[in-house]
């Protein structure tokens, strides 16, 4: 989501939803157990209208994961009852989300009639093995003939993958990564798994058949995923689950929940750059690193944990960042007092 984009909420549940993805209890914790109506996304629209946009954009988002895959009849009531805030400019976009396997192109006509903007599909993975162990339903190569259309069909194209589900590794998913920036989306949302409770990821956990993708696993990946995407053009524009009352209260019982994990995730690229400057400096010396002005913070780290692991690391007597005139993404070695001998 751009910071110029109000998000107007809907969510819409998949009632008797035929699939049993492992992660998932959205029916347990939406607390919704009827279909969304017109009402529901009339009231959202007329709540978030009253709010002030201050130059931003107003977009409705329809949440759920499965929107194409819910009656025709409940899609149309909830697409009409959105049209006509579409077509006052009350709403300038509306977005989607759906499974692969629940597009085609009389779905995609349907949904361009009615103004929808953006179709987002829930790749996950795209090894055939995690698909399976996770309870998808869908094949890869589902995920890439959805994706064509989308495409095709002119609609923005969002794709979702997700890092740590069962039998999945690191090199499957760099290789999703790889295989879902060939598909030339125009954003990717990076979802590491989170194990909430009342779903059968919980239940294989607790069972010790799944291994937790921890906080840090997540972030050790996603600083190899992010620099993929970024070479590719490609906007990461989510990393991590949105942090909820529900999941922070309980609802999230291990795996990566953390309400920063983005931030964490860039973090963790700049202090592996920094760990390959400081690979010949002497322990005891005081180093001074240089970064851009903008990417100080992203580079110290939460709470200065980068400079706290690298000091320690690498045996520093003092390790800071300064501002400095470089590229980008670049970090340099501005100075290295060494340690004096006695
Ligand atoms: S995440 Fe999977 S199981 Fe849950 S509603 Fe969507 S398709 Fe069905």
């Amino acid at each position: 989501m751009s910071a110029r984009e109000q998000i107007v909420p809907v969510f819409v549940p998949h009632l008797g939803c035929p699939h049993a993805c492992v992660f998932c209890n959205q029916r347990s914790i939406s607390g919704q157990s009827r279909p969304a109506a017109a009402r529901d996304v009339t009231e959202a629209i007329e709540r978030a209208a009253a709010l002030p946009l201050n130059g931003a954009k107003r977009q409705l988002a329809f949440y759920g994961g499965s929107f194409t895959a819910i009656p025709v009849r409940e899609q149309e009531e909830l697409l009409a009852a959105a049209k006509p805030w579409l077509d006052r400019g009350v709403l300038s976009s509306i977005r989607l989300s759906t499974r692969p396997d629940a597009v085609d192109e009389a779905c995609l006509a349907r949904l361009r009639r009615w103004g929808v903007e953006t179709v987002e599909l829930g790749a996950q993975s795209m090894d055939e093995e995690v698909l399976l162990l996770s309870g998808r339903g869908h094949t890869a190569e589902d995920v890439e003939r959805a994706a064509r259309l989308v495409k095709a069909a002119g609609f923005r194209l969002i794709l979702q993958m997700m890092t740590g589900l069962p039998g999945d590794t690191e090199e499957k998913s760099l290789e999703t990564a790889r295989r879902l920036i060939a598909l030339e989306p125009d954003g990717v949302r990076i979802y590491p798994t989170v194990i909430v409770r009342d779903t059968a990821l919980y239940r294989l956990w607790r069972e010790g058949r799944y291994r937790e993708h921890t906080v840090e696993d997540a972030v050790r990946l996603c600083a190899k995923l992010l620099p993929l995407f970024d070479g590719a053009g490609i906007p990461v524009i989510r990393l991590g689950l949105n942090p909820t009352e529900e999941l922070s209260g309980g609802q999230a019982a291990g795996g990566a929940y953390h309400p920063a994990l983005g931030e964490l995730a860039r973090s963790r690229i700049w202090r592996e750059r920094a760990e390959a400057l400081l690979a010949g400096v002497e322990p005891g010396s005081r180093v001074l690193l240089g970064v851009r002005p903008e990417k100080i913070s992203q580079a110290t780290g939460q709470h200065r944990q980068n400079l706290r692991w690298l000091e320690e690391r690498f045996a520093l007597a003092e390790l800071k960042i300064r501002p400095a005139a470089v590229k980008n993404e670049e970090i340099v070695l501005l100075s290295v007092e060494k340690a004096e001998r006695t």
